[in-house]
């Protein structure tokens, strides 16, 4: 049974409102965003782009990540003495605050973090994810890897923003896929055909979902080993009857037009909402040349190889899920 908690959804709507109201840097960039050039690319049958010309996401898109060379907690912009006075924030249980991102792809855009400066790692926290999608019932909650789009590696964070706005959680319905795990509850499908690779996970029962999930970061844990977990981003959203969420296994974090000079550089680091189908692009040149092929060739170049596919659909259905 799926409770929504009315309280939560309602203070962090009112929660966006304040800070647009009080606070100058989300009230001057909300209301770019109301202005922002958007254009739907399409892709394929039921496979569409939203593109978004956001030049205030230029900090996020060129962030260097590299894990080696991080800042240390006195310089973090999550943790709380170094935020903005002006940042306020609604409390959440599990040591969690929920704040308003200054820097939306959203009309209504959160980040939603630990208390405490400890690393991005989702191994443990997946079950809050689907509590937050339960009480942000008008949100779809999102998490990027350490390695692969998170803009602050070093403290755990998810972000949320408006529910169905990105459209693989409209598209994924008319998507041909293979069931990889079927229960009463829960259904694990693989879509093979949506241009990136992506794990479909639905169903109604938190704990069989955290355990299904568990047995498929193990897998990824498996054949993609790395310095921190394997790169991923996922997007949790909570339908009438069941909760959604969207793994994207990733191949590299930024395409190769990444590292390109000149013309043919392209500003653009996939994470989560980017692999939902809202591609946000910081320059104006970026957003005008991005067409159907480059896209494609990008979402390609960014998720898994299709052997690596191939062998995570493989030892997922070979796994043990009791
Ligand atoms: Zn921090």
């Amino acid at each position: 049974m799926i409770k929504e908690n009315n309280d939560i959804n309602r203070k962090v709507e009112l929660l966006i409102k304040e800070q647009l109201e009080g606070w100058d840097l989300a009230h001057k960039n909300f209301g770019a965003l109301e202005n922002a050039h958007e254009r739907i690319v399409s892709l394929g049958e039921h496979i569409q782009v939203i593109l978004q010309h956001n030049p205030e996401r230029i900090r996020s898109t060129t962030a260097k990540t590299d894990i080696h060379n991080i800042p240390d907690e006195s310089l973090c912009f999550l943790c709380q003495a170094n935020r903005p006075v002006q940042q306020l924030s609604v409390p959440y249980p599990g040591n969690i605050e929920i704040l308003v991102n200054p820097y939306p792809i959203f009309r209504k855009h959160l980040t939603i973090v630990s208390k405490t400066h400890t690393p991005q790692s989702i191994r443990g926290h997946f079950e809050t994810m689907l509590s937050l999608a339960n009480d942000l019932w008008s949100f779809s909650v999102f998490y990027n890897g350490p390695a692969c789009g998170a803009s602050a590696p070093m403290h755990f964070h998810f972000q949320a923003g408006d529910k169905y706005y990105m459209p693989v959680e409209r598209e994924f319905e008319l998507q041909d896929g293979d069931v990889l795990i079927q229960t009463n509850n829960s259904r694990l499908i693989a879509l093979d055909n949506y241009l990136r690779k992506v794990l479909v996970l639905r169903g109604n029962n938190a704990q069989e979902l955290s355990r299904i999930f568990k047995q498929i970061l193990g897998v990824l844990e498996k054949l993609m080993p790395g310095e921190t977990e394997p790169m991923l981003n996922i997007i949790c959203c909570r339908a009438p009857k069941e909760w959604r969420t969207f793994i994207f296994p990733r191949g590299s974090h930024r395409p190769s037009q990444f590292f390109l000079e000149g013309t043919n550089q392209i500003l653009l680091s996939p994470a989560a909402v980017e692999m939902g189908g809202v591609v946000s692009c910081p320059r104006a040149e970026d957003f005008e040349k991005l067409d159907s092929k480059l896209i494609t060739d990008i979402f390609k170049q960014v998720s898994v190889s299709n052997p690596l596919w191939e062998s995570i659909k493989t030892s997922i259905t070979q796994s043990e899920w009791k």
